[in-house]
C-alpha cells in the first residue's frame, strides 16, 4: 500500500519553488560538510604544493602564498554564506581556483607524468562537487571549468590517437559521465525523500478539513512559545467552540458543517495571524497568544467573535470563548482545563461572548 501511495506521490513533477526550497534545506544541512570538503581540499593542495616546492625541487614562489590567502578567504566568505544561490557561484570561484592550482602544480612535474596527475585532480574535483548541494547549472559549469583547466591534452603532448590519447580519452568520458550521473541520481532521491516527508509532515501537522495546524502542532508550538517568551510578559490561551453547531449539521446537513468548520478556522486564522492556533478537534479550536496583555486579548476575542457573527453567508454562526492566563509555573494542560471552565461560563451565560477564567 505504502509503494502504491508512494508511486502516485512521485509520479507528479516537483514545481520550482519546491526545488528551490529543497536546495535551500539541503544547503543549510550541508553547511559543515562543504565547509570540510573546502578545507581538505585545500590541505591537499597545500601539502602537494609543498612536497614539490621541499623535495620536487620547485622553487616555493609568491603565487603559493596567493593561493594560499584565496583558498582562505573562500573559506571564510562560505562560513557566512547563508544563500545556497550564492553557494552556487562560489563553488565555481573555488573549483578555478583549485583546478588552476593543480594545473600549475601539474606543470612541475616530469611532462610524461602530466596526464595522469591531470585526471587525478579532475576526478578529485568533480567527485567532490558532485555530492555538494549544487544548482544543476552550477554542476555543470564546474565540469566545464575542471575539463577547461585540466584538460589532459592541453600542454602535455600526447596525441589522440595513440596508446595514451586513447587512455586519457576513455578516462575522461567515464569519469564526466559517472560524476554527472552520480550528481543527478543523489538529486533525485535526495529531492523525493525531501517531498516524501514534506507530505508526511503536513499531513501529521495540519487539519485535512480546515487546513490550519492540528493538536499536535498546537501542543509542540505553544509548549515552545511557553518556555521561550517570559510569563510576565503576559500568556494567554483561548479555547474557541462553536454555538449550536449541531443544529448546523442536523437542519442543513454534515457538508454545510463542514464547510462552517473551514469559514470559523479562516475567520481565527485571519484575526489571530500573529499567534499559534489550532483546530483541536470536532468544532472546538484554540489559540496561544504569547507577549499579550489582558486588554489586548479581550479586545482580540471581541474582535473574533464579531468576525464570526457579521460574516455574510447563508448559514452564519456564533462561538463561544473561554479564556484562561498561563500563569508561572502552570503546565499546557493545566491552562487548557482552566480555558474549558472558562468557555462552559460562556456557554452557560448566553452564548457568542468571551469569558476569563476566574
Ligand atoms: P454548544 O453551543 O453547546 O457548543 O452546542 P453544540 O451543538 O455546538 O455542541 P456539541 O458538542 O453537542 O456538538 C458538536 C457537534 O459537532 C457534534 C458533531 O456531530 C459535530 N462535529 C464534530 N466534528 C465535525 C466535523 O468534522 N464535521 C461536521 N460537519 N460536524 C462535526
Ligand atoms: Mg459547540
Ligand atoms: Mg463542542
Amino acid at each position: 500500500m505504502y509503494k502504491t501511495i508512494e508511486d502516485e506521490v512521485l509520479k507528479k513533477a516537483a514545481p520550482a519553488e519546491l526545488k528551490a526550497e529543497f536546495l535551500q534545506h539541503e544547503f543549510e544541512r550541508l553547511h559543515k560538510f562543504c565547509l570540510l570538503i573546502y578545507v581538505a581540499s585545500s590541505v591537499i593542495w597545500i601539502v602537494y604544493d609543498l612536497i614539490l616546492s621541499f623535495i620536487g625541487g620547485q622553487p616555493f614562489t609568491w603565487r603559493s602564498l596567493v593561493f594560499f590567502a584565496v583558498f582562505a578567504i573562500i573559506i571564510i566568505i562560505l562560513t557566512f554564506t547563508r544563500q545556497v544561490r550564492h553557494f552556487d557561484w562560489l563553488n565555481l570561484l573555488f573549483v578555478a581556483t583549485i583546478t588552476y592550482g593543480s594545473r600549475l602544480l601539474t606543470e612541475g612535474l616530469p611532462v610524461t607524468h602530466q596526464p595522469a596527475w591531470l585526471l587525478l585532480a579532475a576526478s578529485t574535483t568533480l567527485f567532490s562537487a558532485s555530492v555538494l548541494p549544487l544548482s544543476r547549472w552550477s554542476y555543470f559549469a564546474a565540469q566545464a571549468i575542471t575539463w577547461t583547466l585540466l584538460n589532459p591534452f592541453y600542454g602535455t603532448g600526447i596525441v589522440l590517437h595513440e596508446f595514451k590519447g586513447i587512455m586519457a580519452v576513455s578516462y575522461t568520458v567515464f569519469l564526466g559521465a559517472l560524476t554527472i550521473y552520480s550528481f543527478l541520481t543523489l538529486n533525485k532521491v535526495k529531492l523525493y525523500n525531501f517531498i516524501m516527508s514534506r507530505l508526511l509532515l503536513d499531513q501529521a501537522y495540519i487539519d485535512t478539513l480546515t487546513a490550519i495546524p492540528n493538536r499536535r502542532s498546537f501542543m509542540t508550538r505553544a509548549d515552545l512559545q511557553m518556555n521561550k517568551v517570559p510569563r510576565e510578559q503576559g500568556h494567554y490561551l483561548a479555547m474557541v467552540d462553536i454555538d449550536n453547531f449541531k443544529k448546523v449539521n442536523d437542519v442543513y446537513g454534515h457538508d454545510i458543517g463542514d464547510e462552517v468548520l473551514a469559514r470559523v478556522a479562516a475567520n481565527i486564522k485571519s484575526v489571530m495571524a500573529d499567534f499559534d492556533y489550532a483546530r483541536l478537534g470536532g468544532e472546538e479550536f484554540a489559540i496561544y497568544l504569547a507577549g499579550v496583555s489582558h486588554e489586548t486579548m479581550a479586545a482580540l476575542a471581541t474582535e473574533l467573535c464579531r468576525v464570526v457573527r457579521e460574516q455574510t453567508t447563508r448559514h452564519p454562526v456564533t462561538i463561544s470563548i473561554g479564556l484562561a492566563q498561563v500563569l508561572e509555573g502552570e503546565t499546557l494542560n493545566q491552562a487548557l482545563k482552566k480555558a474549558d471552565e472558562a468557555l462552559y461560563e460562556s456557554k452557560h451565560t448566553g452564548k457568542d461572548r468571551y469569558t476569563f477564567h476566574q
